[in-house]
């Protein structure tokens, strides 16, 4: 273990619940926690799952998990079937600072502003009322497909994609009600996870992220709506990156400090910042089961009704499907009726109807990586259909599927040749533990294997 930087435990002494003996012994100990957060918008069987024995449940979580150990999550068919992400436990706290925030029943426009590689944004999909729109945003491009990976294996259709600088978010004034920032920072709070972190440390960097933390801030604020809501997060324990960013806040906009209750038993702790008394609330490991986290929530003052939803000329890339498309998708649709659909060059992606004119407007001001869900592209009259598709919550469970062994499910995800007994033909899905996989492609004497290249598993 390297040790901690002095001038860290230095700035650390007035911070509330902050106790040396009990942080250094923690990394030292170096004790590793792994917990994962189980997908709500999937059914599956969990005979053969890492949920097969009763796990600890995350106090502040309703769908979070202690695990008693590290499996090889590449080697859980299931993973990769979208039926959980692994997620450190503080940060999980998001879904008990929101339902304590905001009125989680409506339908809400909300930005996850630093959403690589989709932690919160998961989360986020799953607390959402159903209606909601979510906006995942990632400014650099190498993150981004990580992202629209983890969102397309969650499988949720309300979602856009985007890779934008938090500046180019002031296109959008007075339109999202929530915004969460979790903010690239020093990372001191991730010490334990990942001691090789604690050699780049330094004053200076917890100063440059200080800056970088206010920019972003400034940059989004204009797009969050009059009595919107802005979380605000860190992994640093540095009051720099916390508290003060939350002093900073208050001096610079129109917010107030929304103040959270926690349980006494889940040892977080509530600190107030120097200037304002702004609430913050602080996990320590050693007092929380979870890594180091700084979460606060802010509301904007004001209560003009935001954007209202308006009509902004199509693009040239949104055409029409034709009703003869859509004769060949609907019948893969969970529910044919809820989307609407436009095409992409030959693919066809389906969103909650309600949505086009948002869409529209995200289209007009921002780069868009994902939307929706791609079907595919229908090709003489039969429907080719894409990844995200099968792993999606929208695909029907009258299409086509064959459940199969841990063994050939893996192979299935390596991308090598399966052997399935059916002399049937055409498209059909490959489930593990009822969860579809992926695509194969039944051809009466072989079976071709439409797993993404890029995803497949690359170890043995
Ligand atoms: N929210 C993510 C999750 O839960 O999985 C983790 C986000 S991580 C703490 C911070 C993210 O901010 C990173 O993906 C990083 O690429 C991004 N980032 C870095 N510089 C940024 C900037 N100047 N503006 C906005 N985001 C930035």
């Amino acid at each position: 273990m390297n040790t901690l930087p002095p001038a860290l435990i230095r700035s650390l002494q007035h911070a509330k619940g902050f106790d040396e003996e009990t942080f250094r012994a923690v990394h030292e100990q170096g004790g590793q926690i792994t917990s994962v957060r189980r997908n709500p918008g999937k059914t599956f069987n969990v005979q053969h799952s890492i949920f097969n024995s009763s796990l600890e449940a995350v106090p502040w979580s309703s769908n979070g998990y202690y695990l008693p150990g590290r499996p090889s999550f590449t080697s859980d068919p299931l993973f990769h079937a979208g039926a959980y992400y692994v997620q450190e436990a503080s940060s999980m706290f998001l879904e008990e600072a929101l339902k304590q925030a905001v009125d989680l029943t409506q339908p809400l426009r909300v930005l996850d502003l630093c959403a690589a590689p989709g932690g919160k944004s998961t989360l986020l999909q799953s607390v959402l009322a159903r209606d909601s729109l979510l906006v995942s945003n990632e400014v650099i491009k190498t993150r981004v497909t990580i992202l629209a990976e983890n969102i397309s294996k969650w499988g949720t259709v309300n979602v856009v994609v985007t890779n934008n600088d938090p500046k180019d978010f002031q296109r959008l004034e007075n339109y999202f009600d929530l915004v969460v920032v979790d903010a690239p920072c020093s990372g001191s709070g991730l010490f334990r996870k990942d001691p090789a972190a604690i050699a780049e440390w330094s004053e200076n960097n917890v100063a440059l992220c200080a800056q970088r933390q206010q920019r972003i801030l400034a940059d989004i604020m204009p797009a969050l709506k009059e009595g919107g809501i802005l979380i605000y997060s860190t992994c640093s324990y540095s009051p720099e990156e916390d508290e003060e960013i939350a002093d900073w806040l208050l001096e610079e906009f129109k917010v107030e400090s929304v103040k959270l209750n926690v349980k006494e038993a889940w040892g977080i702790i509530e600190t107030v910042s120097a200037k304002y008394n702004s609430p913050g609330y602080r996990f320590y490991p050693g007092r929380v089961q979870g890594e180091g986290f700084f979460i606060a929530a802010f509301r904007k003052a004001g209560n003009s009704p935001g954007v209202q939803r308006q009509k902004v000329k199509t693009k040239k890339d949104t055409e029409g499907v034709t009703k003869k498309e859509l004769d060949v998708i609907r019948p893969f649709l969970a529910e044919a009726d809820g989307f609407f659909f436009f095409r992409q060059h030959e693919q066809v992606i389906a969103m909650p109807r309600g949505m086009e004119d948002d869409l529209k407007l995200l289209q007009a001001s921002l780069y868009i990586k994902k939307a929706g869900i791609r079907t595919g592209a229908v090709i003489r009259d039969e429907l080719v259909p894409e990844h995200e598709f099968a792993v999606s919550t929208i695909i029907s469970h009258t299409v086509k599927r064959f459940e199969v062994d841990t063994e050939t499910a893996l192979k299935y995800l390596r991308r090598e040749e399966i052997k399935i007994d059916t002399g049937d033909k055409g498209w059909a899905l490959i489930c593990f533990g009822h969860l579809p996989l992926g695509w194969i492609k039944l051809l009466g004497n072989r079976i071709n294997n439409y797993y993404p290249a890029n995803w497949r598993i690359l170890n043995r």
